[in-house]
């Protein structure tokens, strides 16, 4: 076994295989976040949340500059035709990449209030946007253009693009971060990254069941992470869930078993799956981008 892998629980073998190794691919970003994968060309699009920009990796252009300032973006996804959907800490709104390349506001308010500033979405199976709302971009400097909080908490939400809905659906979590689903959607994985500068604070991930998918409830903590806290994370078809830390992307079991760790030389930030056969886990870490293939594969198209 490579030894960037340490392995808790058997179960992790057949999840990483004996010769898997960590690749750097890119390094350059103040702050590495928010990887997306584009299947047309075999590229990941990254955040480079405190340098106020937007990176391309490809492995024949190596890295490039897409979007200077990105205002702040931090989270990014693809919707059910392909077109990115991001988190915009500066603009405290979701935004879209239109076919046209022009970045349009998605939503940028709950019951005629500014939200704080969405960190982190995802896109269900229905074309919902779910998304989580800490308020870094106003309380840190390199993660946004300052402002006043209006809303009363850090929520989780649920928005249909298609008819503007926006609904909360986590609301007592203080500061939610990364998201995901469990394959079949029925579970919502949310973590809290409070510990990162509130004494005492969670630094764990939380586990709700979905209901009439567009709610969740009956929240429980599924895993407290060490060293660092969870920031982003993703699911694969066996639902494990591959969860970012100080020291390395930690895997646990859909039972909560931690099965072993990924281990990265810089703080991991957020993940995503990857490649032709998304068996490819492509991972934002400090300065940097890696990438190790596993034998599973991503549940997100
Ligand atoms: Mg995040």
């Amino acid at each position: 076994m490579a030894e960037a892998i340490e392995i808790y629980d058997d179960r992790l073998r057949a999840t990483v295989s004996s010769d898997a190794s960590l690749q750097k691919l890119a390094n350059g970003a103040v702050h590495s976040e928010g990887p997306v994968y584009f299947h047309e060309d075999d590229s990941v699009v990254w955040s480079d949340a405190h340098g106020n920009r937007l990176l391309r990796w490809s492995p024949t252009d190596n890295v490039s500059v897409l979007r200077e300032p990105s205002d702040y973006q931090s989270g990014n996804y693809r919707d059910l035709e392909g077109r990115l959907v991001a988190c915009s800490s500066g603009l405290r709104a979701i935004i879209r990449r239109e076919d046209n390349g022009e970045w349009k506001v998605l939503v940028d308010r709950y019951q005629g209030k500014r939200l704080n500033s969405p960190n982190d979405l995802v896109v269900k199976s229905d074309g919902t946007i779910w998304f989580t709302d800490p308020p870094y971009g106003i309380t840190e400097p390199n993660q946004g253009y300052g402002g006043e909080q209006e809303q009363p908490g850090s929520y989780v939400y649920h928005f249909d693009p298609a008819t503007g809905e926006i609904a909360p659906v986590v609301t007592d979590m203080i500061r939610p971060n990364g998201l995901a689903f469990s394959p079949d959607e029925s579970l919502l994985y949310v973590s809290d990254t409070a510990a990162f500068n509130i004494p005492g604070g969670p630094h764990h991930v939380r586990v709700y069941e979905v209901v009439d998918r567009k709610w969740a409830k009956n929240g429980r903590v599924f895993a407290v992470i060490e060293p660092g806290q969870p920031d982003g994370f993703r699911v694969d078809e066996s639902g494990n869930v591959f969860i970012s830390s100080e020291d390395s992307v930690q895997v646990y079991a859909p039972d909560g078993t931690r099965l072993g760790k990924i281990l990265v030389p810089e703080v991991c930030a957020n993940l995503t799956f990857g490649g032709k056969k998304r068996d490819r886990l492509f991972i934002t870490a400090g300065k940097s981008l890696y990438a190790i293939n596993l034998n599973t594969r991503g549940v997100q198209r």
